[in-house]
């Protein structure tokens, strides 16, 4: 699995509130990985999907 965050991101830190083992934010809130893809570690899934699921901007796209 792999996860990607577009450019829609607008630092709502929904993802890293539900997902800190997946996401990561910066200094102003932001994920740290848009327009990045990034291979979520085995065991990590669920939290990923979860975390994706939380964006109100929709701004993280999974890839299985
Ligand atoms: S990816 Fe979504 S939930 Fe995460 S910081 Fe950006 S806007 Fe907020």
């Amino acid at each position: 699995m792999k996860f990607t965050v577009n450019g829609l991101c607008t630092g709502h830190a929904r993802c890293f509130e539900l997902a800190d083992d997946v996401y990561e934010l910066d200094d102003n809130g932001y994920n740290v990985d848009i327009n990045r893809t990034v291979d979520v570690a085995p065991g990590q899934e669920a939290s990923a999907v979860l975390g994706a699921h939380s964006c109100p901007e929709r701004a993280i796209e999974i890839e299985e």
